[in-house]
């Protein structure tokens, strides 16, 4: 089966997993790729240039939504964050599927330009369990913590905009559901009509 590639948009509460399962999702499949943004905001300590984020200053940032490179962007607590627009066109024309981890305003932004697109919104299993990640991550200081968490009720209200929820209790779990939500997209009638005039013919 020839087919265009499948666009997936991943958004979720900060502390969900979203990273976690996009990333255990592409280790284990070459046909999807990772779409690698933009951001404003300072690396981790264990994140790497090109491979987490690029990581530019803001005077960069505005520049390149002027150039229309940024398929999309947003400001996401206080840090600007964009897609890369050359980069997704072409793995969806060679045939790849695409996964963009991208907050819900981006996401809505997508959603008018890619209607065909998948949108999926992780859930943690609780709020409770939301904040022990989000706290247990160790990445953000408590002022941060609760700015994101705040952003997350934000977020749950805009849910129904999305196509599939993803929980995320386990890792495993999740993964395998996300898998299955691709399996499924791929063999909707309107994404093979190429195929099945092809079947038709032979
Ligand atoms: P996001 O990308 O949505 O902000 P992360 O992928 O960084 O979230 O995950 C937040 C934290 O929760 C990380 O420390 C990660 O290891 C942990 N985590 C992710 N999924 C699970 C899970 N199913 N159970 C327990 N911890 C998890
Ligand atoms: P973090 O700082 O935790 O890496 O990301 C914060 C939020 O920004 C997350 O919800 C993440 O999905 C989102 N994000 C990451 N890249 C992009 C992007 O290119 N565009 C938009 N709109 N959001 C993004």
């Amino acid at each position: 089966m020839n087919r265009r590639g499948i666009l997936f948009v991943v958004s979720g509460p900060s502390g969900a997993g979203k990273g976690t399962i996009c990333k255990a999702l592409v280790d284990n499949n070459p046909n999807v790729f990772l779409s690698v943004s933009a951001t404003t905001r300072k690396p981790r300590p264990h994140e790497q240039e090109g491979v987490h984020y690029y990581f530019i200053e803001e005077a960069e940032f505005m520049q390149r939504i002027k150039d229309g490179g940024m398929l999309e962007h947003a400001v996401f607590c206080g840090n600007y964050y964009g897609t890369p627009k050359h980069k997704v066109d072409q793995m969806l024309d060679a045939g790849r599927d695409v996964v963009l981890e991208i907050e819900v305003q981006g996401a809505m932004k997508v959603r008018s330009k890619y209607p065909e697109g998948v949108y999926i919104f992780v859930l943690p299993p609780s709020m409770h369990e939301l904040k022990n990640r989000i706290m247990g991550r160790g990445t953000e200081p408590p002022e941060v913590i609760d700015e994101r968490l705040k952003t997350a009720a934000w977020e749950y209200g805009h849910i129904t905009k999305y196509n599939y929820i993803l929980l995320n209790d386990s890792i495993d779990k999740a993964v395998e559901r996300f898998r299955a939500i691709i399996k499924a997209e791929g063999c909707r009638v309107e994404r093979n009509t190429e195929f099945i005039e092809e079947v038709l013919r032979s």
